[in-house]
């Protein structure tokens, strides 16, 4: 082992989200005494993300009001935050993660729960400034900072963070196109009626909705995003493109060091790894679903993200349970709220 693993934990949890979140707080709910690192690449304590495209993006929340818990909470249960750092490698072997910026630690068990990163489009203009992904309180808080200087804004994709950013948008009154490549929006989510009832909502709203749309490039001036050029030629103008197109799970770390899984790291049904002690939960998590035949897949909610966490503290203290859990999943879109059972997300979209 490098001298660079002096510390060890008990359990070491990398990513401070919603699943790293719950197995923190839910190995001291079922009166884990060992040591609980959590090691997170974002500066913030845990909080939730999904008012970042919805109260959050629209100024009703402040950031206090989202964040998971208090910082009072975390200390008054000796769970160590390590915030700011990220884990660039696993050695399974030796049972250390290493991190991007030197140093590491040494792990009885870990729990991998690191979400994943916004796909990006791979077109040209994509480095323009004025390109936002919606993941992160950064990303939110940049948005929100560029807002006053714009009146256009292009989403490119209509899944619920992009509906949900448009919504938001239509309430600051910015001129607002939206732009699916399939032939409805929601489709990975809802049913045909339900991706019609939105589409008609949103238009209703004065959102320019289109489907089945392909995207050529993104262009700019002086570096900055000025529209959208349609497979057609249109320009559609934009001083602000939002895209919404799906996540890569940020599982390379644990791949390299040899976990089973490739959309995603698979997992079983008590969310264990291929690797001995290494635990995964969460959007980064891939398994076969009982509520969809078996199918493998990952899904990308909260309540799987807690649940599978809270599962995870179960069986470290010793309890034999398994994830059976339907998921379910909710999107507020103007003064509407959809919530849905048994959906099944989260699969690869390319
Ligand atoms: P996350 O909460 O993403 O946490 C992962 C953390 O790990 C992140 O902080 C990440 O930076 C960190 N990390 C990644 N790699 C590393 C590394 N190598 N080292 C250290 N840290 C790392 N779900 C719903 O159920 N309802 C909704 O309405 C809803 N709306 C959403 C709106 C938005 C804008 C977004 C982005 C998501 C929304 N979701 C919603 C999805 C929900 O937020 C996710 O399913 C949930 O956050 C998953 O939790 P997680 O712990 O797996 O990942």
């Amino acid at each position: 082992m490098s001298g660079g693993h002096t510390q060890f934990a008990d359990v070491v949890i990398v990513g401070a989200g919603h699943g790293g979140a719950a197995a923190a707080a839910q190995l001291r709910q079922n009166k884990f005494e060992g040591s609980i690192i959590v090691v997170g690449e974002e500066a913030e304590l845990p909080y939730e993300r999904p008012p970042l495209s919805k109260d959050y993006f629209s100024g009703e929340k402040t950031f206090d009001r989202i964040m998971i818990r208090p910082e009072k909470f975390w200390t008054d249960r000796n769970i160590e935050m390590m915030l700011n750092t990220r884990v660039a490698s696993v050695d399974a072997e030796a049972k250390t993660v290493t991190f991007e910026h030197g140093g590491g630690l040494k792990y009885g068990k870990l729990i991998w729960a690191t979400g994943g990163a916004p796909r990006r489009l791979p077109i040209p203009g994509g480095d323009l400034a004025g390109i936002y992904t919606v993941r992160n309180r950064s990303d939110a808080d940049a948005m929100v900072g560029h807002l006053p200087e714009v009146k256009n804004v292009v989403v490119i994709g209509g899944g619920y963070i992009g509906l949900e950013a448009a919504a938001v948008l239509r309430k600051f009154d910015r001129h607002v196109t939206l732009l699916e490549a399939l032939d409805r929006v929601l489709a990975r989510v809802a049913g045909p009626d339900l991706s019609a009832f939105y589409e008609a909502e949103h238009r209703a709203h004065g959102v320019d909705l289109r489907t089945s749309v392909g995207v050529d490039e993104i262009v700019g001036e002086a570096g900055k995003v000025t529209g959208v050029k349609l497979k057609d030629g249109e320009i559609v103008p934009a001083d602000m493109v939002i895209i919404g197109i799906g996540i890569i799970p940020a599982v390379g770390p644990l791949l390299e060091a040899g976990a089973a899984g490739g959309n995603g790291v698979n997992i079983d049904a008590q969310c264990r790894t291929s690797l001995p002690d290494v635990f995964a939960i969460g959007d980064c998590a891939a398994f076969a679903a009982k509520f969809a035949g078996g199918t493998t897949m990952r899904v990308e909610s909260v309540q799987n993200a807690h649940d599978q966490g809270a599962l995870v503290a179960k069986i470290i203290t010793g309890h034999d349970v398994y994830y059976e859990a339907a998921p379910w999943f909710w999107s507020d879109q103007y003064d509407l709220k959809l919530q849905t059972i048994g959906l099944s997300v989260g699969y690869d979209q390319t």
